[in-house]
């Protein structure tokens, strides 16, 4: 079993995007700009966003945090995105989910301006995604792609099992993976709550990738000998033996599954490091494409 080490894989990118911005900052052009807007104080929203702002700060780029209370109306946040969809100095916005619930979600994704949205959200980049066109693809997915990629793992011809359908993560991986892409190049099984028999699907699957946000799901009896498996879930579980009070945990039973699997990722350590590195990688690729339309 080899572990998918995606602390040390997204150092590594993080690294290669540092030296890409030494040399832009060399040949006199200002650094990358990512804004990132944060709604209250969800405790998981303030780590994520926390290591996404410290990302940008080792790799170089700079950043905005907009702190508003959970007060704000619909209105005044989109006026801020606005502000920022027309701030030349911006180049990837980012909006961190959840929002309060007087809030739509789906209007505030739709507002941030498409060449901005390094979550790749927005309905364009989905359609763009969907049509095999340059697009900006969410993190998870991406940094997903992107682990499979450093350690070359050849994915052609096998049958990919992802469990979990949503917007953000299940459904654009399952897009990902069945594109005539090294990695991808596979036959994709799209799982969700009502699907049938999911273990025996499990079982015939390659890959695995489990995105539905149930501690330990993927049982030892799910998964066949020398399959790889992607834990993407985070999932906050009371421990009261750490000093937080909680542990994170992923949506696959580790313990149990990890000798049976050619590759395996880790929670924490593993899908989680890969997606801040896959948004560093959009942000950048936001600032040079925003550059390349300007010249
Ligand atoms: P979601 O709640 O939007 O979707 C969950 C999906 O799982 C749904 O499509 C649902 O149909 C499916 N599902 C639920 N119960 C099921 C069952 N018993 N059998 C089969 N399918 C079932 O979740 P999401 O936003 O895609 O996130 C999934 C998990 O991934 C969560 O733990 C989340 O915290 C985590 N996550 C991690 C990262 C990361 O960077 N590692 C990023 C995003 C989400």
């Amino acid at each position: 079993m080899i572990l998918l080490d995606g602390k040390k894989t997204a150092s590594v990118i993080k690294e290669r995007l540092k030296a890409e911005v030494v040399q832009l900052k060399t040949a006199g052009n200002r650094a990358p700009n990512l804004a990132a807007v944060l709604i209250g104080n969800n405790g998981a929203s303030e780590t994520y966003i926390a290591s996404k702002v410290k990302s940008c700060d080792e790799i170089g780029f700079t950043s905005t945090l907009i702190r508003k209370p959970e007060t704000i109306t619909e209105a005044e946040l989109l006026q801020i995105v606005a502000d920022l969809n027309n701030d030349d100095s911006v180049d990837g916005i980012l909006v961190q989910l959840p929002l309060p619930k007087h809030i739509k979600e789906e209007n505030i994704t739709l507002a941030i301006s498409p060449e901005k949205d390094v979550d790749g959200f927005h309905p364009e980049n989905i359609g763009r995604l969907v049509l095999g066109v340059e697009a900006y693809t969410p993190a998870t997915p991406l940094g997903i792609m992107m682990l499979l990629e450093e350690y070359t793992i050849q994915t052609s011809g096998m049958h990919a099992v992802v469990i979990g359908r949503s917007a953000i993560v299940g459904t654009p991986m399952s897009l990902l993976l069945s594109r005539n892409t090294q990695p991808g190049n596979c036959t994709v099984t799209l799982c969700h709550s009502r699907t049938k028999d999911l273990a025996s699907i499990t079982r015939q699957a390659d890959i695995v990738i489990a995105a539905l946000g149930i501690p330990g799901f993927l049982k030892e009896d799910m998964v066949k000998d020398g399959a790889i498996v992607i834990d993407v879930g985070i999932t906050r579980v009371v421990d009261e033996t750490s000093p937080k009070g909680y542990k994170i945990s992923g949506d696959v039973d580790f313990e149990h599954v990890a000798s049976k699997c050619s590759y395996i990722t880790p929670v924490p350590g593993g899908v989680g490091a890969m997606t801040i590195a896959a948004l560093m990688n959009n942000t950048l690729h936001a600032y040079k494409r925003r550059a390349s339309d300007r010249a």
